[in-house]
């Protein structure tokens, strides 16, 4: 979810049923603004404030890494 001023560009905002900006994600799930191939966040210096605040290494992050591992395994 977006709050308030953004520098993330357009193109990868969407906006929601309920007229809150989200980014926007592709067929498989994940933001827009990731490159697949390195797994990096492509606006890094303009990426959204909640984006900012989710803290590398915490419980959550940890959780979501968890996940995405899981996805990798199912593809293979
Ligand atoms: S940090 Fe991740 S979720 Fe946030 S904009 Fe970049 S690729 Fe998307």
């Amino acid at each position: 979810m977006l709050f308030g001023d953004t520098e993330v560009p357009w193109q990868f905002i969407h906006e929601d049923d309920w007229g809150g900006q989200v980014m926007r994600r592709l067929d498989d799930g994940w933001c827009a603004a990731l490159d697949r191939d390195s797994m990096r966040c492509t606006i890094y210096a303009q990426r959204p404030m909640i984006c900012r605040e989710f803290e590398l290494g915490s419980e959550e992050c940890l959780e979501e890494r968890k996940g995405s591992s899981a996805a990798y395994l199912e593809d293979c």
